[in-house]
């Protein structure tokens, strides 16, 4: 039995930092404390004292906010005497009611289902670790726990709920509900429970040993393999055929880079490219008052924002609908461009663009979001009504795929020198 007080970090042990592969020796580091990539500054493991048990506490804490989030309501619009109730989900409905099912299944998956299945995912983890067992399928769980985490977007939400609720402010009365305040909590929670998980407690130990010589070297270099889920370093020569298993530890594939990284990031980029000219030219919601329609664009919206005097809303939607995106695509063609030149240009600062860039990217979401908040409460029949645009579908596209893009691109390439693939 391991020390409980002691998070098992696997001394003597080597690991390859996820970002550009460089070898570390792990070593014992203080409680609290992170152990950062010499080479390229990125965190490659905590150590978090009773991590199990505060995890699987605000995970629990995180179940119960999201289920009495989506059960009370979220927002109501009061306006002449009428109020419309409204719950958590109803902007997706509203959505799909407009006949934008594609973009209302974005909202529903980002803001509901993505969130619920990382919170379920890892309770299925933590909960039985707890009590000394080990679940079966942990490892291809916590995979998907950790590729949907990117796509929960509890924040970004959030942020779009208050955008929402200043637009709104001239027209009617808006009565939060308990609902919305449950959501703040949850925000919160579920961003300890991501904070406070040290991915060791998940993993067992195991005594491999991998035969490197320690720093000064990459694991490529040393004909090893990390894994992309519990970074586990496996030998290529342990494995059958072209460098492609299985990881021994949690049973998921291994591949030494990203797979056709180079190729896949640039036809995301220019696919993204093309979506951005109609998200741009087409509305992205109509506004009628009084019978009167005014279809706004991304840019009009914001020119808008700007004559009524909320300078500060119309910055945040410019900066997250207009100048990420382009910003994105800007980034990571030229950091393509730098790999494909094999550049040994400022490896450090181009993984620090990387690294921005992947965690600024969901942020453009917000537009989507405050488009379906404002859908689903202004329909008041001829007095007001917003209908959303075929522009928030292909802006819609343009987030999701600029996303993948980053996800796509793999940061070692930046590091990798000539013989790699
Ligand atoms: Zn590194
Ligand atoms: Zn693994």
């Amino acid at each position: 039995m391991k020390d409980p007080s002691q998070s098992d970090l696997g001394e003597g042990g080597l690991i390859a930092c996820h970002e550009c592969d460089f070898l570390h020796a792990i070593q014992s580091i203080p409680a609290g404390g992170k152990a950062i990539c010499v080479r390229c500054g990125a965190v490659l493991y905590r150590n978090i004292p009773n991590s199990l048990e505060r995890a699987l506490a605000l995970n629990l804490a995180a179940l119960m906010l999201f289920i009495m989030a989506n059960v009370f309501p979220f927002l109501s619009l009061k306006l002449s005497g009428r109020v419309e109730e409204n719950v958590l989900m109803s902007g997706a409905l509203a959505l799909y009611r407009h006949g934008m099912g594609e973009l209302g299944l974005l909202v529903f998956f980002t803001s509901f289902l993505f969130p619920l299945l990382t919170i379920t995912g890892m309770l299925y983890i933590l909960l039985p670790l707890k009590f000394g067992h080990r679940p079966s399928r942990v490892g291809p769980v916590y995979r998907w726990v950790h590729a949907l985490a990117p796509w929960s977007l509890l924040g970004v939400f959030m942020l779009g709920v208050l955008i929402s609720f200043v637009k709104l402010i001239d027209l009617a009365t808006i009565i939060p509900g308990i609902s919305l305040f449950s959501f703040a909590g949850l925000l919160v929670v579920s961003a300890a429970a991501n904070a406070n998980l040290d991915a060791s407690v998940v993993w067992p130990h195991m005594n491999y040993k991998p035969t490197g010589t320690g720093s000064g070297t990459t694991a490529s270099e040393q004909n090893l393999i990390a894994c992309h889920t519990c970074a586990l370093l496996v030998p290529k020569a342990s494995l059958h055929g072209q460098g492609h298993g299985h990881c021994p530890r949690c049973e998921n594939p291994l591949h030494s880079r990203k797979t056709n990284s180079f190729t896949r990031t640039w036809a995301l980029i220019f696919t993204s490219s093309i979506l951005f000219i109609p998200a741009n030219v087409y509305p992205v919601m109509t506004i009628i008052q009084f019978g009167r329609g005014d279809p706004n664009t991304i840019m009009s919206g914001v020119i808008h924002l700007i004559e009524a005097g909320m300078w500060g809303l119309a910055m945040i939607i410019f900066f997250a609908s207009v100048v990420v995106p382009l910003m994105k695509l800007v980034v990571l063609s030229f950091l393509l461009i730098t790999i494909k030149k094999k550049s040994t240009w400022r490896s450090r600062d181009r993984t620090l663009l990387y690294r921005v860039t992947e965690a600024v990217g969901a942020w453009s979401m917000v537009d989507i979001y405050v488009v379906a908040i404002l859908v689903a409460l202004v329909n008041l029949g001829s007095l007001s009504t917003i209908k959303p645009g075929i522009g928030a579908t292909f802006f819609g596209g343009v987030v999701v795929i600029t996303m993948l893009a980053a996800h796509s691109f793999d940061p070692r390439l930046i590091w990798d020198k000539k013989k790699s693939d």
